[in-house]
């Protein structure tokens, strides 16, 4: 499984699709994002591909350049917030993304 493949389960929305509500969705968070990362932040002016958002928790789940990937956790405070917000976390793989997404909300729930 890929990130491209991967079907983000309930209560993610998934925003890869190229739909208007998706693009305006990718670039309302890439924007929030890049208000609350702080300087000296893991994802301070690294570029982000925005692939899902959760509705149960605000996080959102970004591509990075290197085959890496973030779940972060949006304050929607639309300032930057003080280390170490957004809470981030960073992985080496879609794997780990995928366990992480998976991990945060069970199906049983
Ligand atoms: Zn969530």
């Amino acid at each position: 499984m890929s990130h491209q493949t991967f079907e983000f389960p309930a209560p993610w929305t998934d925003l890869r699709g190229g739909g208007p509500d998706e693009a305006s969705w990718r670039d309302r968070v890439n924007r929030e994002l890049r208000a609350e990362v702080p300087r000296g932040h893991a994802l301070f002016r690294v570029s982000t591909d925005v692939l899902a958002r959760c509705n149960g928790c605000d996080d959102i789940v970004v591509a990075l350049p290197g085959g890496r990937f973030a779940i972060v956790h949006l304050t929607f405070a639309r300032r930057p917030e003080r280390l170490p917000y957004p809470s981030t976390i960073i992985t080496e793989s879609w794997a780990a993304a995928e366990q992480a997404i998976l991990a945060e909300h069970p199906p049983d729930e």
